[in-house]
């Protein structure tokens, strides 16, 4: 088998993706400063960036497959590296060579369903729209003033469910015309290019961009920051631009024009965790706070890591499908640095981050005592 990635397959394809950044690293160690690997156990992505320079990159070795992707060392990195990029094309050569470390493996069960069934879950494309049915959500049509793109997790996650709820009934109430697209709505495919699946990401890619402009789609509201990212900076490659507008953009506005109006209270004390494709990725870290602020009686708290230093959830880069042991998750220390700022509800506003979050809440010794909520949820209640 082999175990050591040609230097030239790497920067073939690290320079497919546009760069090769990697080779200007002088090693000043930064990266795994910041890295929240190097919170929970040792972690070396300089190492990394190091054997890829000299061709020695062991396509075997788990560390291929820890980035979160979550942005912080690229974000502080004094020669440009990008580390996201290094290790979504050794992830590429190791699917291609198909060798994956028993905790990965998940990813290729994953990879075959969203090729099949467009979700990630193994379950029916038919039954995508579901969630929709007993509340009413039209299907999109040609000059709708949006199109509302819950992807996979609110399709079929019953967790994620219920925030797709709590967003139809908000865009319901201020009057917004939205459909969704229900059965012709796939994956938009982020994570598993994260994770090294660049065919899957493709097809889903294309399938989704020939739906939207068959459909007449110009503007599209998304829950997941995965999918505001993808359809707003990967898509373009296919020579496409939609409009696109993370719901706690959307619902900053809808509350500063007045299309929505908060009239109950929240009378608890919050603190928002910044999903890292939203905040980092996209710079986006005032809207869900105005959002929250907005809430009468919400006293908003901020956490030890919080706007450009937030700390991940650990559910980025494919992550959120793959084995990561008690001990070793992000969400769990999240979830103490929001007990050490007292905070009686977490809010996001991310499906991969609630689903990691909730996952660590119900493992704490007291789940009760603290809640994760999306900021729909909040706001559901008080319109
Ligand atoms: S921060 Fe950049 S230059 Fe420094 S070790 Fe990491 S990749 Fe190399
Ligand atoms: S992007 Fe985040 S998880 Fe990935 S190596 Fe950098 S700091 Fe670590």
């Amino acid at each position: 088998m082999e175990t050591v990635a040609p230097l030239k397959e790497i920067a073939d394809i690290v320079d497919d993706k546009g760069g090769d950044s990697y080779k200007y690293c002088y090693q000043c160690g930064t990266c795994d400063v910041v890295c929240p690997w190097n919170r929970v156990r040792q972690f070396s992505v300089r190492k990394l960036v190091r054997q890829a320079t000299f061709g020695l990159t062991e396509i075997e070795n788990e560390d291929i497959w820890r980035c979160t992707t979550c942005g912080t060392c690229p974000s502080r990195c004094p020669r440009g590296v990008n580390q996201i990029e290094l290790s979504r094309s050794l992830r590429r050569i190791a699917t291609e060579y198909d060798v994956f470390p028993e905790s990965v493996t998940p990813i290729v069960t994953v990879a075959g369903s969203l090729s099949a069934e467009g979700n990630p879950f193994n379950m029916e494309r038919s039954k995508r729209a579901e969630w929709a049915q007993s509340l009413g959500v039209p299907t999109f049509a040609e000059g709708m003033e949006i199109l509302y793109f819950p992807c996979c997790y609110l399709s079929y996650d019953p967790r994620g469910k219920k925030v797709g709820a709590a967003t139809v009934q908000l865009l319901k109430k201020a009057g917004v015309d939205f459909g969704i697209l229900g059965d012709k709505e796939v994956c938009c495919g982020e994570s598993i290019r994260k994770a090294g699946n660049e065919p899957v990401f493709r097809q889903l890619a294309k399938e989704n961009i020939k739906t939207f402009i068959d459909q007449g789609v110009k503007k599209i509201v998304v829950s997941s920051p995965h999918c505001y990212h993808t359809f707003k900076n990967e898509y373009p490659e296919f020579r496409v631009n939609f409009e696109v507008v993370h719901i706690s953009q959307f619902l900053a506005e809808l509350i500063a024009s007045g299309r929505l109006e908060v009239k109950g209270e929240f009378a608890k004390k919050v603190t928002f965790h910044d999903p890292c494709y939203l905040g980092r990725h996209n710079g986006t870290f005032d809207q869900p706070r105005d959002v929250l602020k907005a809430i009468p009686g919400l006293e908003l708290v901020e956490m030890a890591n919080f706007r450009q230093d937030s700390l991940c959830c650990g559910g980025g880069g494919g992550r959120v499908w793959m084995e990561t042991p008690k001990g070793e998750r992000f969400s769990d220390l999240r979830l103490d640095q929001a007990a050490e700022v007292e905070a009686e509800v977490v809010a996001a506003s991310c499906p991969y981050c609630i689903t990691m979050l909730e996952d660590s809440r119900l493992n704490r010794e007291d789940p009760e005592a603290i809640r994760v909520k999306d900021i729909t949820e909040i706001l559901v209640d008080l319109i």
